[in-house]
């Protein structure tokens, strides 16, 4: 089999789609469709979270197994889950179809790093970059099929940063899954005050599940914006998780109030939706990892709200510390 002429190796944090692109690149070939051919791939098995890595490992030089770190392929025994950088993700929250990219971080690493495949990454947070997904000079959405990391098929250039209007709340975000994307340890500051160490250590997908399951409820409170677009799910979870849990207990008397005003009974099922979606749902992992957010709804239900009763699996849930806590300042339930 010829084998290319340039092998450069995989970063550790690089996008797998990204490094064929690199490699292709490095090369002097047109477009990555020389690197899979000559890997002897086929179309059909070119697709992202499947390519066949031995092949792929061959022409490129490397062991499989350091191309199998920054595959998208399923974990073991996880079939429906994808993968990246081998933490799991849901296959949806990964966006390996219209490839987008801040060009600064490009110019600067000089490969495309793992955090840009996933569709909540909308913005760049170290440099406020607009990012860039389709060519400013043919207009054409980007592929991954291109000439190289920063040049279209049509030889346009894609290495211009425009400035984006990014908050200091989504930029604080997108830098907590950007960090936990490439497993750097969180910011040692947090001005802007976020749960980041909490919501970190929930691990990856549960992270993310966490994040759009707040956005959709802020979403639905404000009664605009678009609970799928990845813009406004960042943007409506950022102005929940700054300052926490302010603005959580925040959201959370917003859905009170849109509730009827004979409302009562246990405050679980009073706030079903938001409830159900983060206590209830087995995606959202292990429950000690959720504490902060189960000791947020406990202050809301009983120094916010006042309606109701905190129901027991609410408490019992707790750990023994936040459970005493509770007890102590908490008049029971009816069982
Ligand atoms: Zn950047
Ligand atoms: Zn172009």
């Amino acid at each position: 089999m010829p084998l290319l002429v340039r092998h450069p190796a995989p970063y550790p944090t690089e996008s797998l789609l990204g490094y064929v692109l690199r490699v292709s690149e490095d090369n002097g070939y047109s477009s990555p469709w020389s690197v899979y051919r000559l890997a002897g791939l086929k179309s059909r098995e070119m697709k992202a979270a499947g390519v066949r890595l031995e092949k792929l490992a061959r022409v490129t030089n490397w062991p499989s197994e350091k191309l199998d770190a920054i595959a998208y392929s399923a974990p073991p025994g996880q079939p429906r889950s994808s993968r990246l950088l081998g933490l799991p993700v849901l296959p949806q929250e990964l966006n390996l179809t219209h490839p987008r990219f801040c060009p600064r971080c490009v110019r600067e690493k000089g490969f495309l790093e793992a955090h840009w495949d996933l569709a909540l990454m909308v913005a760049c947070p170290v440099h406020r970059c607009l990012l860039i997904s389709s060519c400013p000079q043919c207009g054409h959405r980007l592929r991954w099929f291109r000439h190289g990391l920063l040049e279209c098929e049509c030889g346009g250039d894609l290495s211009d940063c425009e400035l984006s209007s990014v908050s200091e709340a989504e930029a604080s975000l997108l830098n907590m899954i950007q960090k936990q994307a490439l497993a750097y340890p969180p910011n040692a500051s947090n001005p802007m005050g976020l749960p980041q160490d909490q919501l970190m250590a929930m691990g990856m997908r549960s992270m993310l599940l966490a994040i759009r399951t707040i956005a959709k409820h802020r979403i639905l409170a404000d009664g605009t914006g678009d609970s799928k677009k990845d813009q406004d799910i960042v943007s409506a979870a950022s102005r929940v998780l700054v300052e926490w849990p302010a603005n959580f207990i925040a959201l959370l008397e917003d859905i009170g109030r849109q509730l009827p005003a004979d409302t009562s009974g246990g405050v679980g099922k009073q706030f079903g939706g938001i409830y159900r979606g983060l206590f209830r749902n087995k995606g959202m992992g292990d429950s000690k990892h959720t504490e902060f957010l189960r000791v947020a709804f406990l202050d809301f239900a009983m120094n916010h709200w006042g309606r109701g009763y905190v129901d027991h699996k609410i408490i019992q849930k707790l750990g023994e510390l936040a459970q005493n806590d509770f007890s102590r300042r908490q008049s029971l339930p009816p069982r």
